[in-house]
């Protein structure tokens, strides 16, 4: 299977029961993760994420962002952006590293459900950073698959010098090198051309809560 459209006639794409509606422009979805963020912050949350949810239920969904994040436990898109059901796509994986089924989904997103954003959300005291900060000063990376996951943030890593302090800068150039990648694929870079679609990348601070946008 190469080259072909990706068809969505046979997936069940809609907006779901109560989900918020789907906008069509850019920067609404941004504008709407960042107050779900401001309401976990304040201790605020309006959704919960229970069964009986309007939008939990539901047989089709239409997501309006893809967050791509980190695995780690600390950081849940939808608790940290309070998003429900039905509103955001995610793709998690160590340190957002990528391989082609992270990048297949980031495709899924945009050519299927048409999201017009993609948040790239980099993290505080990232483990796939540290460990990446450690393997570089040992000169020993880490066998079987982590290993991938250290190579493709190593070039983000400063050499030499406090190790915490170097993983801390590392987070916001590892993200920015995500959103390059994301941006050399042909689907997006298409529709980020056309205006329909904005890769913003993002950092959250483990100890406050808050998300904040980096350069764009
Ligand atoms: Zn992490």
């Amino acid at each position: 299977m190469k080259g072909a459209p990706v068809a969505d006639e046979s997936l069940s794409v809609g907006t779901a029961r109560g989900a918020a509606p789907f906008p069509l422009d850019t920067a609404t979805p941004l504008a709407q993760l960042l107050a779900g963020n401001q309401r976990f912050v304040a201790g605020k949350p309006r959704y919960g994420h229970h069964v009986d949810a309007p939008a939990a239920r539901t047989p089709s969904h239409r997501p309006w962002a893809l967050v791509v994040g980190c695995l780690d436990s600390r950081v849940p898109p939808e608790a940290v952006l309070d998003q429900d059901f039905g509103s955001i796509v995610v793709v998690r994986t160590g340190g957002h590293v990528l391989d082609e089924a992270g990048l297949g989904s980031v495709e899924f997103a945009v050519c299927v459900f048409g999201v017009p954003l993609v948040l790239v959300l980099g993290h505080q005291y990232c483990g796939a950073i540290a460990a990446t900060v450690r393997a570089i000063d040992s000169g020993t990376p880490p066998g079987g698959a982590i290993g991938r996951l250290v190579d493709e943030i190593e070039p983000a890593v400063d050499r030499g010098g406090d190790e915490a302090e170097r993983a801390d800068r590392a987070v916001g150039r590892h993200v920015a090198r995500t959103v390059s990648k994301l941006s050399e694929l042909a689907s997006v870079r298409e529709r980020v051309a056309a205006g329909t679609l904005e890769i913003v990348g993002a950092r959250y601070e483990v100890d406050t809560g808050q998300v904040t946008v980096l350069g764009r």
